[in-house]
């Protein structure tokens, strides 16, 4: 694997880089967890470039139980997604999957989860690995949470981790993991066009992947924020199950809430994300934000009292919104809701039928005059960007010792001098020297 990276970065070669990643695929269940490369292609407008990033990271023995019972129930669990059989895969790879707690994550964000490589081909044919970053979930700090009741607010704080794990664990796993693509593999297509029906029109499939074609290929642009759409969709709506809950250790009341939260949390941040959409240029700038806002969406046209968002001042007279979701109506409206989107999100997807996805997800995403309001107050709310300091391992004595510092300016600039070394930051010193001769401050 190291070998293969090293060729990669040597040479710019894509397929070393791929080749790197077979390995690390089949490298299972280390205690010391790493990759590296140009990954995410998230902030590029074309969905083509990735950014670099890379990590190391060691397992949390304990979270990681719980995840093996998931990936180990996984075939069964997938029957209940709302597509059926001819929709799923032939035989899941079950993927290796843990909990892992940052040691340190260098990149320009750091995610809650991942599912790698993002190289289709591997990830169809070799496998991928799912990885739940414990420790950035809890290191999220404890601010007031806009636009909830003092008791939602306070139930948010209570199972936020909670709920959060198993969105995750199941965002990864049996969302990103779920589906079929139908294609002509060359000499046969793989699955029945006889057999097989569309699952909006009931119709014979009529679009399939030629060989060659893939999902980035087709979706492009907009295949990021889809896709990530179509994993949030399967947790909330398999989140409501009582015994996916309990493998996650949660049962009676407990699992309840931490369902609701889980409700609450996400088809709030669909609110919250507005701040991400570009009004100007009628953009969403991030998928995540983007697939969000969708499910939003979704929840308030599901009606009947389920999700409501009303204008209203706060304390100071400054313009606010209260946002309610009703716990009870989760389980007779908000999941028969998801669900029904989310066929229709996969029936898209398996059949690369851009022209009927884009047009399904872009009329949902759609911001009107009423959610641009709406994003005028989430902006006058927002808070400033936090700040995500990252610890130091230092050897002392033959010892391994954890160097944290304040989570402040300071601490985020003490942390990276520090692992980096002098000749890392002159460089980064005269980069940044240059570019005030010629930009300006
Ligand atoms: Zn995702």
């Amino acid at each position: 694997m190291i070998q293969k990276y090293i060729e990669h970065f040597k040479s710019g070669s894509l397929d070393a880089h791929k080749d790197a990643s077979r390995f690390w695929v089949k490298d299972v269940g280390p205690v010391v967890e790493s990759y590296i490369g140009f990954i995410e292609n998230y902030r590029d407008p074309a969905g083509a470039r990735a950014e670099f990033e890379g990590f190391v990271s060691c397992v949390n023995k304990e979270t990681s139980k719980k995840f093996s019972t998931l990936v180990s129930r996984a075939e069964e669990l997938l029957q209940r997604l709302p597509w059926g059989a001819d929709y799923e895969k032939d035989k899941f790879l079950k993927p290796d999957f843990t909990a892992l707690d940052i040691i340190y994550f260098g990149g320009s964000g750091i995610p809650a989860g991942i599912n790698i490589p993002n190289y289709d081909d591997i990830r169809q044919n070799e496998g991928f690995k799912n990885v739940s970053l414990g420790n950035v979930i809890s290191a999220v700090p404890k601010q007031k949470i806009e636009f909830l009741s003092a008791d939602d607010e306070a139930m948010y704080k209570k199972y936020f981790k909670e709920s959060f794990e198993v969105q995750v664990g199941l965002h990864e796993l049996l969302g990103h993991g779920s589906g079929k693509l139908f294609q002509n593999e060359g000499e046969k297509l793989n699955f029945d066009k006889n057999k097989v029906k569309h699952l909006i029109t009931g119709e014979p499939i009529k679009t399939w992947y030629e060989k060659g074609e893939t999902w980035s290929s087709k979706f492009g642009q907009l295949g990021n924020a889809y896709e990530e759409c179509r994993a949030e969709a399967v947790g909330y709506f398999l989140c409501c199950y009582p015994d996916i809950l309990q493998i996650f250790g949660y049962e009676g009341q407990v699992a309840d809430d931490i369902k609701y939260t889980n409700w609450l949390n996400e088809i709030r941040a669909g609110l919250v994300c507005l701040e991400f959409y570009q009004a100007d240029a009628k953009k969403w700038g991030q998928a995540h934000s983007f697939a969000r806002y969708v499910l939003l969406r979704i929840a308030l046209a599901a009606g009947q009292g389920f999700v409501s968002i009303e204008e209203c001042v706060d304390e100071n007279g400054k313009a606010d919104l209260k946002f309610n979701l009703d716990r009870n109506k989760i389980d007779s409206v908000g999941k028969p809701a998801v669900g029904d989107f989310l066929k229709q999100l996969q029936v898209y997807k398996s059949t690369g039928d851009f022209a009927g996805g884009s047009k399904l997800f872009n009329e949902w995403g759609a911001v009107g005059p009423r959610e641009l309001r709406w994003r005028e107050i989430v902006v006058a709310r927002r808070k400033p960007r936090r700040n995500f300091v990252q610890s130091n391992t230092v050897l002392t004595n033959g010892k391994v010792e954890l160097k944290t510092y304040p989570a402040t300016n300071a601490g985020v600039i003490q942390s990276v001098v520090e692992r980096y070394g002098e000749d890392a930051v002159n460089d980064a010193l005269n980069v940044w020297e240059k570019d005030v001769k010629i930009f300006g401050l």
